[in-house]
């Protein structure tokens, strides 16, 4: 891979089959917003894109959590003119065509991972960072030409910026744009413990955390997916896509997210059978024979002449997020020298801190590493609701609904904390709110840690106190009008 620099950008290329590709990355993706300006960079992105003239050769543009990709393939010339046109636009963006791509946008509803990894992300880091995953958020209609441009201006610059290429740089590649420093990133705090929780999928999800670049967890993670589709899939036609995604969540540590999907009745069978399976391998060593498999598949994945594409995605990675950048052949190594006991440690470690993610209404058997049963509960507060003054839902719900008897607001010197109607404890404090919305006299809290709560005098008596309380609390950039363009989803993610 040969590496150089233009205009003030690392350019990363390795020869590739023709035509030529290219990828202008920048180190920005879902997971650099804040609950406020959700959806932020995706309009960052088409406004870049919507300047672009009719273009004949294959081109687009994604954003996953970590990344932001303007991808073209054609003729160097086509090339050329597609990078420099979207350089001009990222250094000049169209901002009075927000209210226009707002309503695309919201039409387009994308989401950044599966709705499982989503959800196993938001239990692992609340409302924060790669947490953000499942929320709608604000809306697009409620993102200012400020908030656009200071986004731009901290990720969309050339040292946040990497051009992979499957060529030569072409004759006359100019890659204007706007000066910038590498962004600071924090790592979000994260839920440390293992537990469950029910959440809006098919089947059963797992997240496992490792270190990065951890040979002996690229072996663990594949011998784990292997044995499931195995199982789940062969032996007992429980399930039949098992599915892999991945999340970074700092220079060391890597979320990986599994998920098996399944046949309707078999929900619970299927969650205990993946953690069962996570659990075992981080008990009893694998066999040498196993490993030598997995790191077949490796090799083959790695020597594939249709890899070039991947590697580059790789080493762009690396030069954004400050990894050890490691070509195949240092990566093979590494496999090889990886011994049974590794494999164990690595998922012992992974296992102790995991979330599940299991279909809803089943009751799985889950049993942590030390017997005991796995806490549930996709909030992290888990102890008795505090002192303060409390409101209960109106007479005429209580004398109805087991649910309104059961449920309880309380307003505390510093937060609001609820019993809802299922018995779940949620407790938010006022700095911990990452959003208010109004909507007329109702309210929809959200908290750092992923407690939603929502707010209305019908559905407390005298809530209206609690109300001007929240308003006179959250400060007015986190406050905003419920969407007039998204969609209404009742979970409000
Ligand atoms: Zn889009
Ligand atoms: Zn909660």
């Amino acid at each position: 891979m040969q590496r150089t620099t233009v205009d003030g950008v690392t350019v990363l290329w390795a020869p590739g089959p023709a035509p030529l590709s290219a990828a202008l990355t920048f180190g920005c993706g879902a997971r650099d917003e804040s609950f406020r300006t959700i959806g932020v960079t995706h309009l960052i992105e088409h406004l870049a894109m919507s300047t672009l003239p009719r273009l004949h050769h294959e081109h687009n543009a994604s954003v996953d959590l970590e990344v932001t990709r303007f991808t073209a393939s054609g003729r160097p010339e086509q090339i050329t003119a597609f990078l420099a046109a979207i350089c001009a636009a990222l250094s000049d963006l169209p901002l009075d065509r927000i209210r226009h791509e707002a309503g695309i946008l919201t039409a387009e509803a994308s989401s950044v991972t599966s709705p499982a990894a989503a959800f196993l992300l938001n239990q692992r880091f609340g409302a924060r960072g790669p947490g953000l995953a499942p929320y709608v958020g604000p809306g697009y209609d409620r993102l200012s030409a400020d908030a656009v441009r200071a986004h731009a201006a901290a990720y969309f610059t050339r040292g946040n910026a990497v051009l992979q290429l499957t060529g030569p740089p072409p004759e006359g590649l100019r890659l204007p744009l706007p000066e910038g420093r590498p962004p600071q990133r924090t790592t979000p705090a994260a839920r440390t413990g293992a537990s469950w929780d029910e959440a809006p999928i098919e089947g059963a999800a797992i997240a496992l955390a490792t270190p990065v670049g951890s040979p002996a967890a690229a072996l663990g993670l594949a011998l784990l997916e292997h044995r499931l589709t195995e199982l789940a899939r062969h032996r007992r036609g429980l399930s039949y896509v098992v599915q892999a995604e991945s999340s970074l969540r700092d220079e060391h540590t890597l979320d990986t997210l599994l998920s098996l999907d399944c046949r309707p009745g078999q929900e619970a069978e299927t969650a205990e059978l993946l953690w069962q399976e996570a659990l075992r391998l981080g008990r009893e060593l694998p066999t040498e024979a196993e490993l030598k498999d997995e790191i077949e598949g490796f090799r083959e994945s790695y020597e594939d002449p249709r890899a070039v594409e991947a590697e580059l995605d790789r080493a762009a990675a690396a030069q954004l997020f400050g990894l050890p950048p490691r070509d195949a052949a240092a990566r093979l190594a590494a496999l090889r020298a990886v011994v049974p006991e590794d494999v164990r440690a690595c998922l012992a470690r992974a296992t102790a801190g995991a979330q599940l993610a299991v279909a809803p209404d089943v009751e799985p058997r889950l049993a942590a590493p030390d017997g005991r049963p796995l806490p549930r509960g996709a909030c992290w507060e888990h102890g008795v609701l505090p002192a303060g003054e409390v409101f209960r839902p109106p007479l005429s719900a209580r004398a109805r609904y087991g649910a309104a008897r059961r449920s309880r607001l309380v307003l505390t010197g510093d937060g609001v904390a609820e019993i809802d109607g299922d018995g779940r404890l949620h407790h938010i404090r006022f700095d911990e709110i990452v959003g208010l919305e109004r909507d007329g006299e109702d309210r929809t809290l959200f908290g750092a840690s992923g407690c939603l709560m929502e707010l209305s005098p019908r559905k407390y008596s005298g809530c209206g106190k609690v109300i001007r309380a929240v308003d006179a609390a959250v400060p007015a950039g986190l406050a905003y009008e419920a969407s007039a363009l998204a969609p209404q989803d009742p979970e409000k993610t």
